[in-house]
């Protein structure tokens, strides 16, 4: 007997007669009773409908109360992965770099304002001369600071009367003795201040100058504006920006302790949007008495706290104020806190147990460690993060501090963790009677006060593994390398692009639809088994070449 099938034309309606959709609901693929908790491999969402282009996709994000981001894309803390270019070139590609602080307060401080200084609107404290300033004081700053256009006015400061610019033309061949008098323009245009960025920005697109020095009714300079930005703005269309400003954010990391706060205030001068305080155990006194001091002093620092992996590790942070929640212990690539300390938890179950808490607070976490592909990225956001923390995905990067050597035959480049015994150490004092070489060491005054310098750095790594007054130091980290990964500049592209298309599949057009669609349970899950797993890779293959993107 022929069998009776139903009407193909009527299968959408049919599917409306099951009760559940296919694959789990959040809610049951995190049931901890059931079968544990979950890492990001543990586990795959489920295929959507796509009537879009993957460019369509808005990856746009909050990562604390206060910022949003175009990409959900943050570099850790981490003296092999975070410093000043790392942290300028993030911003630019529309994330932002953690700025590490294993290194002096003012080392750090020189960074985040190297960031602060990189992209501007109107730039309003620009660096002013006076005619009797030389071509040499030109030069410094070019050194210094990166640029040379610099406005002349008679008192040699903002405020004062415009009398001329200099610029790198006009300073090229003069010797470096000559006054600025001699070489400057004077035949100006300026605009008057009040003016809008556009206005202003047409301007200097009309005149072809490189600056514009912005003046008051009398003359007298009160900001000016420079024609590299509107270019950087056109080349980095997801820079993270301060709105007003149009500065780069600056994001650095600092512990918990008393003389933290004395770094903090350098930082603050320096203009720092975000401090993240880098603990591996977030939930101490330390932190929480860190946070109100912060939010009492700097209300306008957005402050990320962590770490955390618990509810009650964040409500103790989020009651004291923290603005984000940085999430993860012992996922780390570089990490053995899990292996050593037995204390931890499988990110994907953190992620999500943190997010849906602070969620109900409005306040964002940030997925930190175990990212090691686009497609982690993708799940930690689907769990609920603002953002993923890369410390070995970006470490390889030439951005990255240090540089590359061969291991192996491999191009490398070092990437420790903070917890390694070689970060806590870094910069350990030589004792008086060490001897190199066979020869007795005896340090000078110099090198005593570099001892007590290098001293405060190494409390930094330490400090964040809660080891400073141990006698024996305990490592939660190693110290290895990784490959060489090419610019960050055509890295981020890759991972922007890689989670547009991600999301194109799950038939999902931006992080918001994604988050509300697994909250409704229209998002689906599915777990791996190990099996599952091995299929999901690369297998059966003799050998292969794994590009990632070209
Ligand atoms: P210049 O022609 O040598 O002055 O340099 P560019 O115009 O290529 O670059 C200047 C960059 O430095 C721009 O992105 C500015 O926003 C930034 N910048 C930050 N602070 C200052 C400042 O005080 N003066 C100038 N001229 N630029 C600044
Ligand atoms: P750069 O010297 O290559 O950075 O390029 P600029 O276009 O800034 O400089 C070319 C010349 O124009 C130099 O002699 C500058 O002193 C002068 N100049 C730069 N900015 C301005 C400006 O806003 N107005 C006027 N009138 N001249 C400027
Ligand atoms: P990755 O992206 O390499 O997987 O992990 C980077 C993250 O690991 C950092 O952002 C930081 O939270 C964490 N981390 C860095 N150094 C150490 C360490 O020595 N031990 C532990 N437990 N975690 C670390």
């Amino acid at each position: 007997m022929a069998q009776k099938y139903l009407d193909p034309s009527t299968a959408l309606e049919h599917l409306k007669s099951y009760p559940t959709r296919d694959g789990l609901s959040v809610e049951e693929l995190m049931d901890e009773r059931l079968h544990g908790g979950l890492t990001y491999n543990d586990f795959l969402m489920l295929p959507g409908k796509i009537d879009f282009g993957a460019q369509e996709v808005i990856t746009e994000t909050r990562i604390t109360r206060n910022v949003v981001l175009k990409t959900p894309f943050l570099s850790s803390p981490m003296d092999t992965v975070t410093e000043g270019e790392m942290a300028i070139s993030m911003a630019l590609l529309g994330g932002i770099g953690v700025i590490h602080h294993n290194q002096s307060p003012a080392a750090q401080a020189a960074m985040v304002r190297a960031v602060k200084r990189h992209e501007n609107g109107f730039i309003n404290d620009p660096v002013v001369f006076s005619p009797t300033h030389l071509v040499e004081d030109v030069l410094d700053v070019k050194e210094r600071l990166g640029f040379s256009g610099i406005p002349i006015t008679d008192t040699g400061s903002l405020g004062g009367k415009l009398l001329g610019i200099v610029t790198n033309r006009d300073v090229q061949f003069a010797s470096p003795a000559t006054p600025l008098s001699e070489v400057m323009t004077t035949d100006l245009v300026t605009a008057p201040e009040g003016i809008t960025l556009l206005e202003a920005n047409e301007i200097l697109r009309v005149s072809k100058k490189g600056k514009l020095p912005l003046v008051d009714k009398t003359g007298r300079l009160t900001s000016l504006l420079a024609r590299s930005d509107l270019l950087k703005n056109q080349t980095y269309p997801l820079a993270s920006k301060r709105p007003e400003s149009k500065q780069l954010y600056a994001a650095a990391a600092i512990g918990t302790r008393p003389h933290d706060r004395d770094r903090l205030a350098l930082l603050v001068e320096a203009g720092l949007d975000i401090v993240v305080l880098d603990s591996s155990q977030g939930n101490s006194i330390f932190q929480v008495e860190m946070i109100r001091w912060i939010k009492a002093t700097y209300p306008k620092v957005e402050v990320i706290a962590g770490n955390v992996v618990t509810r009650e590790q964040a409500a103790s942070l989020i009651a004291a104020g923290a603005d984000g929640l940085r999430v993860g212990m012992g996922s780390g690539s570089i990490c053995i806190t899990q292996e050593v300390m037995a204390v931890g938890r499988p990110q994907a179950t953190a992620v999500y147990a943190v997010a849906q808490f602070a969620s109900q607070f409005g306040v964002p976490v940030i997925a930190d460690g175990g990212i090691g592909n686009v497609g982690h990225i993708v799940k930690a956001l689907a769990l609920g993060a603002g953002a993923v923390m890369m410390g070995g995905l970006l470490a390889g990067t030439t951005e990255a501090p240090g540089e590359y050597f061969y291991h192996e035959g491999k191009r490398v480049k070092a990437y420790r963790g903070m917890g390694s015994i070689e970060a806590m150490e870094q910069g350990k004092p030589v004792p008086p009677s060490a001897k190199v070489n066979g020869v007795n060491q005896k340090p000078g005054h110099k090198d005593s006060n570099r001892q007590k310098k290098e001293q405060i750095h190494a409390n930094a790594a330490t400090a964040r593994y809660f080891s400073e007054s141990s006698a024996v130091k305990v490592a939660q980290g190693v110290s290895g390398d990784v490959q060489d990964k090419g610019s960050v500049k055509a890295f981020l592209p890759y991972l922007y692009a890689g989670l547009q298309h991600s999301f194109q599949d799950m038939g999902i057009k931006s992080v918001d639809e994604l988050q509300s669609g697994v909250k409704a349970g229209s998002v689906r899950f599915e777990l791996r088994t190990a099996s599952a797993q091995v299929e999901g890779g690369v297998h059966g293959l003799n050998s292969y070449t794994k590009r990632l993107y070209a």
